[in-house]
């Protein structure tokens, strides 16, 4: 059974991924990222549910390519793959035809991020995470664990923002 604390930073470093792979892409077609963090979510069972989630907000303006939408929606799933694989078999031919058949392949956020319906679009999907998984394998490779160790820099010194409001008693911690 794995410690609490490694599911933790295991969970932590997944969120991370996550957020930065909708940030990279974003940024990658030019679209503007609003904000994004992780935040901890202690959990009753550790094991079964993630400890750690994670936001981004993305601004619609005037992008309305369908193709930009997909790349930037499957971009989270996409990173989480690549880190948990921790190899290249994230973009080996066909890893992605199957899997956005199913509902629970993203997150209700994501489908609409990616502006798209499970099966519908699955092919669509496929064909954005390909290219994605290419992109934060190759030339955006750094710039993800960048973003990936910024979310995490920021969520500790949110953290201890929140503490030391608490040692003031001047403010009240959301
Ligand atoms: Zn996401």
């Amino acid at each position: 059974m794995m410690k609490i604390q490694r599911i933790n930073s295991r969970d932590r470093r997944g969120a991370a991924m996550h957020e930065a792979g909708h940030i990279v892409i974003a940024e990658h077609f030019c679209v503007d990222v609003a904000r994004a963090a992780i935040w901890p979510t202690p959990r009753a069972n550790a094991l079964d549910e993630k400890t750690w989630l994670g936001r981004v907000q993305i601004f619609a303006g005037s992008e309305s390519r369908p193709d930009v939408w997909r790349a930037i929606g499957v971009a989270g799933a996409v990173a989480e793959a690549i880190w948990f694989e921790r190899d290249d078999r994230a973009v080996e031919e066909n890893y992605w035809e199957f899997v956005f058949d199913e509902p629970a392949a993203m997150s209700p956020s994501d489908w609409k991020l990616c502006r798209a319906e499970p099966e519908i679009d699955a092919d669509g999907l496929a064909a954005a995470a390909a290219v994605v998984a290419d992109l934060l394998l190759g030339e955006l490779r750094e710039k993800l664990i960048k973003a990936a160790r910024r979310l995490i820099v920021e969520a500790r010194m949110e953290r201890a923002r929140k503490l030391k409001c608490f040692d003031d008693g001047s403010e009240v911690a959301a």
